[in-house]
């Protein structure tokens, strides 16, 4: 058994390099492997199911590829492409998880999360985190057009850098506290995540027994995926 771990892509028209970084690990290790995990901004921005950015489509053909030869793929949704739907989830064969998951890898109990969820310190950004995940506002956003959602989805990834560049580190990081209260309710000691774009293996304790949390990097700048084997978790560098 082995699994893969990955997220924060960020794929854009405009980064053509990593999209084909992307689609040959998919052809390649990735098929070696029981399943691949994608734990959220798989794309840097996903406006809807029926955008037909030629980009965009060239990935989901390779997902689909994969999917077909028989490796689990599954997809949660960031904070970037939280518009990812059922359509998407037809047209490449992956399934859908809810944020957070709790899945099985190698007889272990394992809590993924795309991350953004546990970044509670940052009060504005969870503002906003509860508007995007309202069903009202995501079913109205939806009926407005390509153009006006693609407008709308550059405008917010604006706000975001702007927020980003001044606010400070601690506050766009997860919360410890909010760490502790997931393990406590999954009842698991290791958790995945990505999101904050820290790559990092933080050991912590939680009611008395050791836990672990994996921090996936992004694939531009701090690019690092989990693999599982039998010899269990390890961070490991991007594949080139
Ligand atoms: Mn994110």
């Amino acid at each position: 058994m082995s699994a893969w771990f990955a997220s924060d892509l960020h794929l854009d028209p405009n980064t053509p390099e990593i999209a084909r970084r992307f689609i040959r690990f998919l052809s390649g290790p990735a098929r070696e492997a029981r399943a691949l995990y994608l734990l959220g901004d798989l794309f840097e921005a996903w406006v809807g199911d029926d955008d037909p950015e030629p980009a965009h489509r060239g990935v989901m053909a390779a997902i689909a590829a994969l999917a077909d030869t028989g490796t689990l793929v599954c997809v949660m949704r960031g904070n970037r492409d939280f518009l990812i739907g059922e359509r998407f989830c037809a047209e490449t064969g992956a399934l859908l998880l809810e944020d957070p998951a709790i899945v099985a890898v190698g007889g272990t109990r394992v809590i993924l999360t795309h991350g953004d969820g546990l970044c509670i310190d940052d009060r504005a950004y969870q503002r906003l985190r509860a508007l995007v995940r309202d069903p009202v506002a995501r079913a109205g956003f939806r009926r407005l057009s390509l153009d006006q959602r693609r407008r709308l989805a550059g405008e917010a990834r604006a706000g975001s850098r702007a927020h980003l560049a001044t606010a400070p580190e601690y506050i766009t990081d997860v919360n410890a506290a909010a760490v502790e209260a997931l393990f406590r309710s999954a009842g698991a000691s290791v958790m995945v995540h990505g999101h904050t774009h820290r790559p990092a293996v933080h050991e912590s304790a939680v009611a008395g027994e050791p836990a672990r949390r994996y921090v996936l990097g992004d694939w531009h700048a701090t690019a690092s995926v989990l693999h599982w084997d039998a010899g269990g978790p390890r961070l490991l560098p991007c594949p080139a």
